[in-house]
């Protein structure tokens, strides 16, 4: 069989680093971007919006497989794709998992799945009966979030009266979960294929601030054999259960009482993965491509026993990085820094870099001191 073709939807980094690994390995990739100045503009074959039926009909004619950069590509394109004969992947019946919290919470109960106390709120009285039983509560709006955004802490309905006003913006309904008292954040970075090949990386531990990704630890440090089978049974049976194909991360959370609870899905290469492609024998990025090509899965082994990855975020709209690389690179020969080629912006994830080595501490400060460089003088 000869390699398929692959469009990603979406011109952000996920795209440009799939872009890297499509080249390494041969494979005609393209992507339909968003805009002329994207992340992934040295791989964009179009330009256009993807909330366009004839948009993305059109750029999936140039390739034989469609798989994504980001979740918010309107299901009902992606339904009439698959009706024309498209092969979509991860197919909009996956994908619609990871574009609804609601709908994810659903469907995780019906396979039975460990989750926060979550509830379906479509009026203030029910939020306050929720509020009741549990006392302070995450209120999230099941569609549209990203980056902690569409994520709040609640402790009376009054409090969230701008969403339950506009309720039906968000589909009708929110979502409300307990307030999990969590020691860690975690994500397990897994990928299937159509012909049910399964692999797993090992769990890493996921720091954030402000609701921002902002390192990530593989694997997460001092977990039991017992939680690492247990994060990996669990993603294993979300693949299987909601037959995604491509790249499946699932952000967990390990609560203070020891229970593992899920968080959110996202059913493409993932900010939790980038340590991958320095840190593992096969990088996100390629297993997603080979993952929606259905092809062979890659050995998800760690190549050290431990990698680091730190975002880069954007201090303001002023600030480029690139001038003091060469600094980081004098000084810190061991660092991978990648470059996401974006103009600047306060909190935008600009690159980032990754360390691979045996301690995970040392490894957390050298990057910590590389990422130092680049704010000197800011
Ligand atoms: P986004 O889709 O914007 O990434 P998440 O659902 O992942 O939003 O929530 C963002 C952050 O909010 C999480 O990383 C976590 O720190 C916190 N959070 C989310 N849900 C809960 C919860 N049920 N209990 C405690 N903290 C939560």
């Amino acid at each position: 069989m000869n390699t398929p073709r692959i469009g990603a939807i979406g011109g952000g980094q996920l795209a440009r680093m799939m872009a890297h690994a499509a080249n390494a390995a041969g494979v005609d990739f393209r992507v339909l971007a968003e805009a002329e100045g994207s992340s992934a503009r040295a791989a964009a074959s179009m330009v256009g919006d993807y909330t366009q039926l004839n948009v993305v009909a059109g750029f999936a004619e140039t390739v034989d497989v469609i798989t994504f950069d980001h979740e918010h590509v309107p299901l009902t394109i992606l339904e009439e794709l698959e009706r024309r004969g498209t092969r979509v992947q991860p197919a909009a019946s996956a994908l619609a998992f990871a574009q609804n919290k609601l709908q994810m919470r659903k469907r995780l109960a019906m396979l039975d799945l460990p989750m926060p106390a979550w509830a379906e709120i479509q009026s203030a009285s029910e939020l306050d009966e929720f509020i009741g039983e549990q006392g302070a509560v995450v209120l999230k709006t099941p569609i549209g979030g990203y980056d902690g955004k569409g994520v709040r802490v609640v402790r009376s309905s009054a409090e969230a009266s701008d969403w339950l006003e506009n309720i039906d913006k968000f589909g009708g309904s929110l979502l409300a979960e307990e307030k999990v008292d969590f020691v860690r954040e975690l994500a397990q970075l897994s990928a299937r294929n159509s012909s049910d090949e399964f692999a797993a990386w090992p769990l890493v531990e996921t720091r954030q601030v402000n609701g921002v990704c902002s390192v990530v630890i593989a694997p997460a440090p001092y977990s039991s054999a017992k939680l690492l089978q247990q994060a990996q049974d669990v993603a294993k049976k979300i693949a299987e259960g909601l037959l995604v194909t491509g790249v499946l991360a699932v952000e967990m959370f390990e609560a203070r009482d020891g229970r593992l609870l899920i968080n959110e899905l996202a059913m493409r290469p993932h900010n939790s993965g980038h340590f991958s492609i320095e840190g593992s024998v096969t990088s996100q990025f390629e297993q997603h491509l080979r993952a929606v090509a259905n092809l062979p899965l890659g050995s998800t082994e760690l190549v050290a026993e431990h990698a680091v990855m730190l975002n880069l975020l954007g201090v303001d709209d002023q600030h480029e990085f690139e001038p003091r690389f060469a600094d980081v690179r004098a000084s810190y020969p061991s660092v991978h820094l990648h470059d996401y080629g974006k103009s600047p912006r306060k909190g935008r994830k600009m690159g980032h870099i990754t360390v691979v080595g045996s301690n995970a501490e040392a490894l957390l400060a050298e990057a910590n001191a590389a990422a130092a460089v680049l704010l000197r003088g800011i």
